[in-house]
């Protein structure tokens, strides 16, 4: 362990609990590229610890006596808890992942928003009678807790993708043990300190954290964990599957995204420009739902791309606690070299390269990429196809409806897609026909808690956000009652 630095715990039952190896790994500012704090090397010993707190405090204790509107109040206070101290979480979370001030700083402040969506949706889960073909007997549904919850999310957003899953779960009325990216961990063991202070009965939230072989794997296997919910690359994604498969639990599985942003020649541009940048470069195009792929009508395609360029330009690279630095670093070094891995293979594909294509050793820690455009690029090159992960937009042109439509769906992924037309007709048949979980029409990156967020393919299996995102961990139980105590029975002849 590093030294003089913040040391950081799991925290188990309502407190901080050190790692039963006694490991602790540091972990890093991307800016300044050196580590800023310690935390606890989580293993299965750890993972079983959380989840038999999690476990007791499902089973006893006041979490399961609570009416579903007590536990509406409290994910309530939760979110004004988080509210109150949203700066401080947004401090720590951009040192661990190197993202804007302003920009992490509005996600924490509306993780305190998706806490209070969940508050108001915690006692209105409401179950239906069911008219049945059945005489004498009277049948109901109820809705349970499915248990506990695995939670395991990425480093580009850990409070955002945690809540996703968490603030659905209790209002569910679960309990969760959750296992952060070992690249930024500490926000999450933050919020789960400060949610036990807001009144979150002990063990109803568990963090553990550490890597995902050590600490996620023995999480998913563990077989007193009911259901997982993870964002995180395809590769992750596939192992938890088939780890949860063979432990016939549930999965709810955020993955990776190549998502098409369309132009068309009738938009408005100067919009699409807004909306083509934002759609990639925010967050560095860290981001899963990253307009990855642009893709413009041939008419319009140079002009486009030169425009482009031209707002793209002076855009000022540097400490992401800045005001006025637009882009910061890449969140660790990992990615770094996987993103500049990828300029390699598209300069080998025969990419051309119109803005950026560079690291910036000069700026903080290096660790740094410039926005950068690629041309001459076919959909069937791997810097097309794979998601990148970084601030890379390649640039396709299209003929017509068809063409974007196919060009489009032509991909492994289908989280998002953006369109930019003025043409209502246009726009409806694009929403019809890409395959996607989330469609933009002249907007691009709007989500929300009030609706679903997920994808279709290669992007993952069911929604998060919106009312559905709670029946991801409920369990339906069907109630049959007799009415009549001589109801008929095929079986036994009096
Ligand atoms: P990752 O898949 O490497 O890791 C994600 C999490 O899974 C981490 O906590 C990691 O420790 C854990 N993990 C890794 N292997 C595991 C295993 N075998 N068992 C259990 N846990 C394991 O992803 P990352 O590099 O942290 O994040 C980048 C990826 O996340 C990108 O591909 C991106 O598209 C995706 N992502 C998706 C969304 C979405 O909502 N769809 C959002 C953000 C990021």
């Amino acid at each position: 362990m590093e030294e003089g630095l913040p040391k950081y715990d799991h925290f188990i039952a309502g407190r901080a609990v050190p790692p039963q190896s006694r490991q602790y790994f540091p972990t890093e500012d991307p800016y300044r590229g050196s580590p800023w704090a310690s935390m606890a090397r989580g293993s299965a010993a750890d993972v079983d610890a959380a989840v038999s707190a999690a476990a007791r405090a499902l089973a006893e204790g006041p979490w399961p006596s609570m009416s579903p509107s007590e536990r509406g109040r409290l994910l309530w206070n939760v979110g004004e808890a988080i509210a109150e101290r949203s700066e401080q979480l947004a401090d720590v979370e951009r040192r661990d992942n190197g993202k804007l001030a302003v920009e992490v700083l509005a996600q924490i402040r509306y993780v305190a928003d998706y806490f209070k969506y969940y508050a108001g949706i915690a006692d209105k889960i409401q179950s239906a009678v069911i008219p049945t073909d059945k005489k004498g007997v009277f049948a109901y549904t109820r809705y349970e807790p499915k248990g506990v919850v695995a939670i395991i999310t990425p480093w580009n957003s850990p409070l955002t993708l945690t809540s996703w899953k968490l603030a659905p779960a209790l209002a569910a009325g679960c309990t969760a043990v959750v296992k952060p990216s070992e690249f930024a961990s500490a926000s999450v063991v933050e919020f789960a300190r400060l949610a036990t202070e807001a009144g979150v009965p002990s063990g109803v939230l568990n963090v553990v954290t550490g890597f995902g072989s050590e600490a996620g794997e023995p999480l998913v296997k563990h077989p007193g964990v009911a259901h997982v919910g993870f964002t995180g690359g395809d590769a992750a994604g596939r192992r938890i599957y088939e780890l949860a498969a063979r432990g016939l639990k549930t999965v709810t599985l955020e993955l990776g995204g190549k998502s098409p942003n369309i132009v068309f020649d009738d938009a408005d541009l100067k919009q699409a420009i807004k909306g083509v940048v934002s759609g990639i470069f925010a967050a560095c195009g860290q981001s899963c739902q990253a307009g990855s792929r642009l893709l413009v009508q041939e008419s319009i395609c140079d002009r486009f791309v030169a425009e482009l360029i031209e707002f793209m330009r002076d855009v000022k690279l540097g400490d992401p606690a800045e005001p006025d630095t637009q882009m910061g670093p890449i969140a660790n070094r990992p990615q770094f070299e996987r993103v500049l891995e990828y300029l390699r293979i598209a300069e080998s594909e025969g990419a051309k390269c119109v803005l950026g294509g560079k690291s910036r050793p000069d700026l903080g820690s290096g660790q740094f990429i410039e926005p950068t455009i690629l041309v001459n690029v076919r959909n069937d090159m791997r810097i097309a196809r794979e998601e990148v992960f970084g601030p890379v937009l390649v640039v396709i042109p299209f003929k017509d409806e068809e063409d974007a439509i196919r060009i489009g769906n032509d991909t492994a992924y289908g989280l998002a897609a953006g369109v930019w037309t003025r043409s209502l007709s246009r726009a409806m048949l694009m929403t019809e026909k890409l395959k996607a979980g989330t469609i933009w029409v002249n907007n691009y990156r709007s989500t929300s808690f009030t609706s679903p967020f997920g994808g279709y393919k290669n992007s993952g299996i069911g929604r998060e956000s919106g009312f559905e995102a709670v029946k991801e961990y409920l369990e339906t139980k069907c109630v049959w009652i007799s009415t009549d105590l001589d109801v008929p029975n095929p079986f036994i002849r009096r």
